[in-house]
């Protein structure tokens, strides 16, 4: 392609939304940040995205200024006010003590849908699964990066895995909606349930509930290890995948990777009243400054952004020309193949070469369609409204008791455990990290200081709380030390609570 090629008129909805000037709050990053974040902006103004950027601070050297949090008042500010954040990767310093920026920010902006769609090129990007075309919901708010770890004996240290009904409601009610409004077939949920029955099993069974309501949707559930597997294997077999945070992190990786470069990968954070869009990979230290960095991970980024924003014809526009520089073979060095390529660009010029091409879409590849789409941020808003409210009757029923104890026969602890028991919570079972090891416990099972010693209601009623604390105060006389509790419930007269492995 040689000379410029003039961006054709715009249609009406392109003039109407180049028409309506809109503030987003931009982070430049670290590392590669700033030079894909330049190539970026470059191609949004000369599609006539009208944005107007409200540049702030975030990363390295507001960490590097002391700040643990690596965000200070004046960005959470910007970003409050505009709802609106495009962030280019940053470098988080190593070392403890430094809390993950991107966790906060989504969080505290209750950006609960991390959206990663990851699309094979073939045969322009090199791919062994030319029909992959697969997008990743995951819940982003809940799960094991609540962040609540304690070190509870000399031995034992534990995360908190929190799932809530609310929170798997409104992200496996968007992913249909994301689905039904991207005329997407099938929706995989991916859960351990067969091991977290409680946690994974809740997510698992408002999915079956939510996935009534959607029944031109094939839904079906793997296991998240199998799941991943395929994916990895045979990852044209999906079309929406729906998970929990930590499963959500790691498949959406290895998605990208498998469709042919993380350099690629878009994503998008979304919630109720704001978002964040930014591209899957880090800040790629090594070659910062260099000027090679692929920028389509943030333009893509970008061009969800758009849609989010209510500008889905210029989100179009520069979406088929990016496909198009792709199909052109105009590749940065991280996908450029010998034979396939045919020019390997930095990545200013990359920019250029879809500037070029606005207004052109691709040949082979299938060119997108946005303009009948709704903006994300009303799908979000809906998704939270349908979540429904259910009360349950709830009766404690007993008591789980941590108690850090540096002995190794259970036989020992239990009999000084039920020197303390009371008569309407005897002692029950105890686990040593879950495995059961009185009564009748295995000697090969291996136990550290950290015992699970389960009190139960020997009548099956409820317990009232005083009993607990009774308890709890005969321990400690006993010079027993409880590092922690878990109270037992039945909610509508059913367990509530796990069983030991092996009871
Ligand atoms: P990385 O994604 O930065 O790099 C992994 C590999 O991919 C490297 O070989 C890199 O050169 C290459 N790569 C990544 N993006 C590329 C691009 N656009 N074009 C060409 N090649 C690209 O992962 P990392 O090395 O594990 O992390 C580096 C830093 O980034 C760390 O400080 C990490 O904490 C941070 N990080 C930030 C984010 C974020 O801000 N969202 C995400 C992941 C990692």
């Amino acid at each position: 392609m040689s000379a410029l090629v003039e961006v054709p008129a715009p249609g009406i909805q392109h003039a109407a939304e180049a028409a309506t000037k809109t503030i987003v709050t931009v982070a430049h990053g670290d590392g590669i940040g700033p030079e894909i974040m330049q190539a970026t902006l470059r191609v949004l103004d000369a599609a006539g995205a009208a944005l107007e950027y409200e540049p702030i601070e975030l990363g390295e050297r507001i960490y590097l200024r002391g700040v643990t949090a690596g965000i200070e008042q004046e960005a959470w500010d910007s970003i409050r006010r505009n709802r609106v954040l495009l962030k280019a990767p940053i470098t988080t310093p190593q070392g403890s003590g430094y809390k993950s920026l991107n966790v906060t920010l989504r969080k505290a902006l209750g950006l609960y849908a991390n959206v990663r769609p990851a699309v094979a090129y073939s045969p322009f990007v090199h791919t062994r699964h030319p029909g992959m075309n697969v997008v990743i919901i995951r819940e982003n708010e809940e799960d094991l990066y609540g962040g609540i770890e304690h070190q509870q004996t000399d031995e034992v240290v534990q995360c908190l895995k929190l799932v809530s009904r609310p929170g798997c409601e409104r992200i496996i009610r968007y992913a249909f909606d994301y689905a039904r409004r991207n005329g997407r077939k099938k929706i995989t949920c991916m859960t351990k349930d067969n091991i977290m029955k409680k946690t994974d099993g809740l997510f698992h069974k408002v999915f079956d509930e939510v996935a009534v309501e959607y029944p031109e949707i094939h839904s079906e559930h793997m296991i998240i290890d199998i799941g991943a597997a395929r994916l990895a294997d045979s990852p044209e077999m999906f079309d929406v995948v729906v998970t929990l945070n930590l499963y959500g992190d790691i498949i959406s990786d290895i998605a990208a990777q498998v469709a042919g470069s993380v350099g690629l990968a878009p994503s998008a954070n979304i919630g109720e009243s704001a978002a964040m869009f930014e591209a899957i990979h880090g800040s790629a230290p090594q070659i910062a400054g260099q000027g090679i960095a692929n920028p389509s991970g943030l333009l893509l980024s970008a061009v969800m952004m758009l849609v989010h924003v209510g500008k889905p014809s210029v989100a179009e526009v520069i979406h088929n020309a990016w496909l198009r520089t792709i199909e052109d073979g105009i590749h940065t060095a991280d996908i450029y193949t010998e034979g396939v390529s045919r020019k390997k660009v930095g990545t200013q010029e990359f920019a250029a070469a879809v500037i070029e091409r606005l207004g052109m879409e691709p040949n082979t590849l299938v060119p997108v369609r946005y303009r009948e789409t709704v903006s994300t941020l009303v799908e979000a808003k809906l998704a939270t409204a349908a979540s429904r409210d259910i009360s349950m009757t709830k009766e404690l029923v007993g008591v789980d008791v941590f108690v850090h104890w540096k002995g190794s026969d259970a036989q020992e602890l239990a009999r000084n455990l039920k020197l303390a028991e009371t008569a309407t919570i005897p002692l029950e079972m105890i686990t040593n990290r879950g495995a059961k090891v009185w009564p009748n416990g295995l000697p090969e099972t291996y136990c550290t200081d950290h015992w699970r010693c389960r009190f139960h209601a020997a009548s099956g009623e409820a317990v009232d709380p005083r009993q607990v604390f009774k308890l709890l105060e005969q321990l400690h006389e006993r010079g027993i030390e409880c590092v922690k509790t878990e109270n037992l419930y039945t909610f509508d007269g059913k367990p509530a609570y796990s069983l030991g492995q092996g009871q």
